[in-house]
């Protein structure tokens, strides 16, 4: 029965079926240079998917048996990748993975760490009642409007480390191929602090280098920053555990441009904080007249982070006040100027480009 509306047509350069039906072999069974396994599925090696024959590489259904369009995609990128190393004469070998560390699953959490975040519910989709489903082949679940769909994405608690592209700290653990279960110290379970306005602490990441302690007591002669507690549980943070809103920062961000983990880090005005891969561009604060010379972390057209650049000798020593690191408000006011303009009979105009 034809369905109304299913039939349309769409520009494509490729086409690729993925039914997830039976794999059909015959032409491969008996082939001395292709290897099928016991599920009847061709041989190769997982993480290279280079087969017996080195020339001869394979992924997908074929090699997994059915399996997710994701998973086929997966193998297609490692499959391409392992070609190219081999067509370069070049040693075949597994992509390294990045070192990654994880808290657990969400069932493995103190349920403290989320107190302070709003339980928003599931959006829910509108579905066709079950009477009017019984005599139609129409779709009977409705899908997302865009809102729908962006009030549902904003509902992700964001978890993810915010320094994950630049953290040095996994950066090395990558290169040196760290294993932590070795080290027996088990996992850290502080508590993140978000209290400040510009900073979040989460000590769980923090290498205790002293890196900030340091900056801040040596560069901006403040001393907000010290450290607490013994062996494995020792944190940074200010004196008597107060808040670090509550002391003499003056919200620099020094401590968190030296930071080399995500163990402090900016907030920022986006929805979604990131992480992002940030392309920098220089540029000058506009806030006062002193003109500090800024790299901006950008994302597509959003501007995620405000950092001193290595190229600053003005204002104080190179390094940003908090109007510089922290206040975006300008990037999003409605008088920020956009579009050149000109000075008509005492009114401001767009101006248009010169007319010849
Ligand atoms: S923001 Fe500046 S003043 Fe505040 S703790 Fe960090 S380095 Fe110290
Ligand atoms: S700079 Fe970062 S990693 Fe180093 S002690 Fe401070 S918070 Fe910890
Ligand atoms: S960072 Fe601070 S001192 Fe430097 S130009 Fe901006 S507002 Fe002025």
């Amino acid at each position: 029965m034809p369905v109304r509306d299913s039939a349309f047509e769409i520009p494509v350069d490729t086409v690729i079926t993925a039914t997830g039906q039976k794999l059909d072999l015959t032409s491969l069974q008996g082939s001395s240079e292709v290897t099928l396994g016991r599920r009847n599925v061709i041989e190769v090696n997982k993480a290279t998917l280079q087969g017996n024959i080195d020339w001869i590489f394979a992924g997908g259904d074929c090699v997994t048996g059915p399996a997710t369009v994701v998973e086929a995609v997966a193998a297609g990128r490692r499959a391409a990748r392992s070609i190219d190393l081999y067509l370069q004469d070049k040693e075949v070998i597994p992509q390294e993975r990045a070192f990654n560390c994880s808290k657990g699953t969400l069932g493995d959490l103190e349920t403290e760490e989320f107190e302070q975040k709003e339980k928003i519910p599931r959006t829910p989709v509108t579905t066709m009642i079950p009477e009017k489903r019984k005599h139609s082949f129409c779709e009977f679940e409705d899908v997302y409007s865009q809102d729908m769909a962006l009030q549902e994405a904003n509902r992700c608690l964001s978890c993810g480390c915010l320094d994950v592209f630049n953290c040095r700290l996994r950066e090395y653990a990558t290169e040196f191929k760290v294993n932590t279960d070795r080290l027996g110290t088990g996992k850290k379970t502080h508590a993140i602090l978000e209290g400040h306005p510009y900073i979040v602490s989460d000590p769980n990441k923090c290498v205790l280098c002293g890196n900030c302690i340091r900056v801040c007591q040596e560069i901006m002669g403040i001393g907000a920053l010290g450290f607490v507690g013994r062996g494995s549980e020792t944190v940074v943070m200010p004196a008597m555990n107060n808040p670090l809103s509550k002391t003499i920062c003056t919200s620099c961000a020094q401590c968190v441009e030296i930071c080399p983990t995500g163990a402090l880090t900016m907030k920022n005005y986006l929805a979604k904080p990131g992480p992002w891969r940030l392309e920098k561009v220089e540029s000058v604060c506009p806030h006062c007249s002193i003109g500090c010379r800024l790299d901006l972390g950008v994302a597509g057209e959003q501007v995620v982070s405000i950092t001193s650049s290595k190229k600053n000798s003005i204002g104080y020593q190179g390094d940003l006040c908090s109007k510089g690191s922290f206040d975006y408000s300008i990037i999003k006011g409605s008088r920020r100027l956009t579009k050149p303009l000109v000075n008509k009979k005492a009114f401001l105009k767009v101006w248009n480009g010169l007319r010849l």
